[in-house]
């Protein structure tokens, strides 16, 4: 923060907020949206928590190690402050947290903006007379200015086994398609470029609401899906899709990712191949025929990059269930592949199944899965040597290096596209043709044309 403004600061007594954000782009969309509320009241930031005049933590508490990290954040902010709110998932549970930490000011759940807001207003009342314009165009964002998490829903109708998102954060709720686009068209307009459509299940948009119709830009949009996938494509941006289920209406969207109206990715988090496991998993859009899907998508979209996740070691996961993911994804091809090993999370219905696979065995099983990861990846990777690719600069060194990501990338999951001999002039956010030098595992380097 600059001296004029921290000066400016004391003058007028702005209280300070600190706000430490854990978890997935869903819990960053939450924190967005509460210091867009705070900061639209006057309140200011600060990234030091002796500074802050109350710390704000968004907990996750989607395993249980996010719940011992998201545990160390709030004893940081109470070791260094004293007065913090926590909100977010571990929010739904606050006993977990009073038991350790007596003396917070207040706990809520996730996606109660108004109570954290009211929660701060007690702890640091508003400044009567705020600047005024203190929002930029678009809201506050934690990302950087060309790209944004843009979150469709909240909740979830599946019911899978390990996973206790619907008890923290209930059924699937959708957002209006033309509250939607609304929000993507401000934040075109507030210079963003890139824009990460998110939720629990992405496929399932606007289920809840029966597709309901309403106008944008002179027509008639169902909230459904196809539709949103198809008006996004109109904004003349990047646009990437993350948490898609295979349901089978995912493939009329590969022919917008062939002509170029979003971008070639899709992030399918399939966390099995075996049809047995995937039972026990209770996993949504589990279809025998993916990897035939997966062929024809690739058919009509050949530049598709498949990202994904997957757990071993679930309960009862054999040897021989592990070798068919391993093989699955083998022919599947997944470009992008994260790996979680099993955790036993309090609360999930995963935890009463027998045959729980001993840590050792969830350790190997992991090493081979990355092993063979990394095998496809540099595969992919090397075979992108001497091809010309579009790319987003994310950060200009001013010595004429930058990091870039190409259309198969998003932020902070997957590689890097990074440049040498950047001409002058190049801003984060622009979007220029490179010629691919050489690659590694997961990054490419990359000339500018
Ligand atoms: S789809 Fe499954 S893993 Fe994802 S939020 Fe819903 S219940 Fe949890």
């Amino acid at each position: 923060m600059s001296n004029t403004s921290s000066n400016t600061s004391k003058q007028l007594s702005v209280p300070k907020i600190g706000v430490v954000s854990l978890g997935c782009p869903k819990a960053l969309v939450d924190s967005e949206r509460i210091m867009t509320q705070l900061r639209s009241e006057g309140y200011q930031f600060t990234g030091t928590h002796d500074e802050a005049d109350v710390v704000i933590v968004n907990t996750c508490g989607f395993l249980d190690s996010a719940k011992e990290e998201s545990l160390a954040a709030i004893g940081q902010a109470m070791k260094e402050n004293g007065r913090v709110i926590v909100t977010g998932c571990m929010g739904a549970e606050p006993e977990q947290i009073t038991t350790k930490y007596p003396n917070i000011m207040a706990i809520t759940g996730p996606q109660q903006y108004e109570t954290v807001v009211e929660a701060v207003h007690t702890a640091a009342p508003p400044v009567s007379d705020p600047f005024m314009d203190l929002i930029p165009e678009g809201g506050l964002k934690l990302t950087p200015r060309h790209y944004a998490y843009l979150k469709i829903s909240e909740g979830c109708n599946n019911r899978c086994t390990f996973c206790i998102i619907p008890k923290l954060r209930g059924d699937l709720v959708s957002r209006p398609i033309h509250h939607v686009m609304f929000e993507a068209e401000k934040l075109v307009a507030a210079g963003v470029k890139e824009i990460l459509l998110i939720s629990q299940d992405t496929s399932a948009y606007g289920v809840d609401l029966k597709y309901a119709e309403y106008p944008w830009k002179g027509e008639r949009r169902q909230t459904r899906f196809y539709d949103l996938c198809k008006a996004m494509g109109e904004l003349g941006i990047w646009t990437r899709l993350h948490y898609v289920y295979p349901y089978p209406h995912v493939d009329d969207v590969i022919p917008l990712m062939a002509d170029g109206k979003i971008l070639p990715y899709l992030d399918i988090p399939f966390q099995h191949a075996s049809p047995r496991v995937l039972k026990a998993m209770k996993r949504p859009g589990n279809q025998e025929k993916t990897l035939d899907r997966i062929r024809k998508w690739r058919e009509i979209c050949p530049d598709l990059t498949i990202r994904s996740t997957f757990i071993v070691g679930f309960p009862g996961e054999t040897e021989e269930d592990f070798e068919y993911m391993l093989e699955w994804m083998q022919e599947a091809q997944i470009d992008r592949a994260g790996c979680f090993k099993y955790e036993n999370v309090a609360g999930a219905p995963s935890r009463d199944l027998e045959d729980h696979v001993h840590e050792e065995v969830k350790q190997e099983r992991w090493e081979r899965f990355m092993e063979i990861q990394r095998q496809i990846s540099e595969t992919k990777q090397h075979a992108k040597i001497g091809k010309t690719l579009d790319v987003i600069i994310d950060e200009v060194d001013g010595e004429g290096g930058a990091d870039a990501r190409s259309k198969a990338d998003a932020p902070e999951i997957d590689g890097k596209v990074l440049l040498r001999d950047l001409p002058s002039g190049i801003q984060p956010g622009d979007i220029i043709p490179v010629r691919v030098e050489d690659a590694d595992d997961y990054d490419l380097f990359a000339v500018p044309v």
